[in-house]
């Protein structure tokens, strides 16, 4: 059986694919791209166990949203594919989802950790700390798990589709991030910023564990969220998202933040002192 998907949407899909290993984000035959078409009431995924060398529009699997079943494609959809669907059934603004095991991510997630912000190059993308889910309990993990990842992932977010559009990636504990956007190549983007902010954030820690935002430019998080030393096993589970959906990219648009810089908003110029006078240099 075939299934008419929107124009686009499986070059976008297999082109987004194909970069997780180009933007070193996948070992082996790691992670997954999937994009939907609410039209068609289907989505389409990454097959499960090719590698990415032999990845072709023909592997693609569409995968109806509804009970997640494959209605085109002869491979089975990617194992994370109930994941997928179960995040699309919960947040309707997205288009596409990015899963990788990209390392530096990775490593906040196995440390159960949230991504915290530490500066504008997180909070031009990510409203807030990338929070880490709890673990899932053994029952979660003995029947449906990969649907249950999903399922907590949209428990951590409480539903929310707006706090989904302003932070748009959440870890799984002991597991890995998951990404999304508008499209499945917005979600490729972020899953690529995501693993640079840990990658800087573990750096910046290093340099020096007291590392924080300034708390007069960004709001505090919690400081199980924050701490510059890892966690132990025993985090608050019930604590409040560590970020109002009023945000911390509003505080960045405009207004005169604590640190004593007027921000400029979203692509209306220079974001920061030192990128206007880069760009008022004579050329
Ligand atoms: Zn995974």
């Amino acid at each position: 059986m075939t299934a008419r998907v929107r124009d686009g949407l499986r070059h976008e899909v297999l082109d987004a694919n194909l970069t997780i290993p180009q933007a070193g984000l996948a070992t082996l035959t790691w992670g997954n791209v999937s994009g939907v078409d609410r039209q068609a009431g289907v989505f389409v995924i990454k097959p499960s166990g090719v590698p990415y060398q032999d990845l072709a529009l023909d592997h693609l699997v569409t995968v109806r949203l509804s009970d997640g079943k494959a209605v085109d494609g002869d491979l089975r959809p990617s194992t994370d594919t109930e994941t997928h669907r179960c995040l699309y059934l919960a947040f309707p603004s997205i288009g596409g989802i990015t899963h990788t095991h990209s390392t530096h991510a990775v490593a906040f997630a196995q440390t159960r950790r949230d991504i915290p912000v530490l500066g504008t190059t997180h909070a031009d993308t990510f409203d807030g700390p990338i929070p880490c889910t709890p673990d899932l309990t053994p029952d979660q993990c003995k029947e449906d798990y990969e649907y249950n990842t999903g399922r907590i992932i949209a428990d951590l977010l409480k539903g929310d589709d707006q706090r989904a559009t302003e932070v748009p990636a959440a870890l799984v504990a002991n597991h890995g991030p998951f990404t999304w956007g508008p499209t499945a190549r917005t979600s490729l983007e972020h899953a690529i910023i995501c693993e640079a902010v840990a990658d800087m954030a573990i750096n910046t820690l290093a340099l020096s564990p007291t590392a924080h935002h300034p708390h007069t430019c960004w709001p505090a998080t919690t400081p199980a969220n924050t701490a510059p030393t890892p966690t132990t096993a025993t985090r608050d589970r019930g604590r409040p998202l560590p970020q109002s959906p009023v945000s911390l990219r509003a505080r960045l648009s405009g207004r005169p933040g604590g640190c004593g810089v007027v921000r400029p908003s979203r692509g209306s110029g220079p974001r920061s002192p030192a990128r206007g006078a880069a760009q008022n240099r004579p050329r």
